[in-house]
């Protein structure tokens, strides 16, 4: 049932501080903005390194609020502490399926969205139908819908998310490991996962062309996904030397400022051509 939500206000208690009346009145704001589905998707390439070719497409939940644009690092967060998770799952999960199939409508390569899915929604209970009857309704071709999770998600319930991960494989959906070498939990735990590839966190990419400690940080992360036998998307490419550094290291794909900001769905048909790769 949809809410009214224009018409909301905060509810003050004697003895709120400030911070949380700011957080209640900007949860009652994202509450109503889920509802008249004013956060919305833009999509960042994952371009294939020796090609060119757009690969893959991560798709990042935006908000604008009073002309500013919140960051998701903010209101994700706040949707989960204010039970908006599973509404805002379902409906990006929705409208990036529905991106998918228009873009892929057609088309002789194969091409990816990835959709973030934070680690409550990943083992909610639902969640496998919802994504199932997504993939159907959109006849979505194995493998084209990826679902973005991280290891705080894996290790929270890692049964459960044992299972849903075989369960979305079943379906031909993609379980992409993302942050990748940030956390080394328990790396035998992880290897136990069936996912199909591992998102390099953006930290290791930082400062491997001015600092040597760095690229061989980097090259070890590279090594150990290469070992487990999984493909690799570094993230967070914004110079060239990075590029060459991971060109000479095997890395096939990647993803950041430099090969493309995340954009608005529109812009995306133009960039699905490919792109020149520095
Ligand atoms: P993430 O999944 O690791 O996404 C990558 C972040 O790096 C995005 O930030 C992206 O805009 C940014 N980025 C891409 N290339 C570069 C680069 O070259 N340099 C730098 N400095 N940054 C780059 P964004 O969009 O602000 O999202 C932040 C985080 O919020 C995401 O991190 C993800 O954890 C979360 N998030 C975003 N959208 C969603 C969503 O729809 N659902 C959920 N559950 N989480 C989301
Ligand atoms: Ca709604
Ligand atoms: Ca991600
Ligand atoms: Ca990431």
């Amino acid at each position: 049932a949809k809410r009214s939500g224009k018409d909301r206000i905060v509810a003050y208690s004697p003895g709120m501080s400030l911070a949380e009346l700011q957080d209640a009145a900007l949860r009652d704001a994202l509450r109503t903005a889920i509802d008249d589905r004013v956060v919305r998707l833009h999509y960042q390439p994952i371009v294939e390194l020796e090609t060119g070719r757009v690969a893959g497409l991560e798709a990042l939940a935006r908000w604008r609020h009073e002309g500013v644009d919140v960051p998701p690092d903010v209101f994700i967060p706040l949707a989960e502490r204010s039970g908006l998770m599973k509404e805002l799952t379902a409906d990006l999960l929705a409208a990036a399926c529905a991106r998918l199939a228009s873009w892929t409508r057609g088309r002789p390569d194969p091409l990816s969205v990835h959709v973030n899915v934070a680690p409550s929604q990943l083992i909610a209970p639902g969640f496998v139908d919802t994504v199932a009857g997504l993939v159907a309704s959109h006849r979505l071709p194995a493998g084209s819908l990826v679902l973005e999770i991280t290891e705080s998600g894996i290790f929270a319930d890692l049964d459960a998310a044992r299972r849903t991960v075989t369960e979305l494989r079943g379906l031909g959906v993609g379980v992409s490991l993302d942050d990748f070498g940030v956390g080394y939990s328990s790396l035998a735990q992880l290897n136990a996962m069936p996912l199909d590839s591992v998102k390099i966190d953006r930290s290791f990419l930082a400062g491997v062309d001015t600092d040597r400690r760095q690229a061989t940080f980097l090259h070890a992360v590279l090594r150990l996904a290469e070992e487990i036998g999984l493909p690799v998307v570094a993230e967070g490419v914004e110079r060239p030397a990075q590029l060459t550094l991971l060109r000479a290291l095997g890395c096939r794909h990647a993803q950041g400022y430099l090969l493309g900001r995340p954009v608005d769905a529109a812009e995306i048909p133009a960039l699905l051509g490919g792109i020149a790769v520095p």
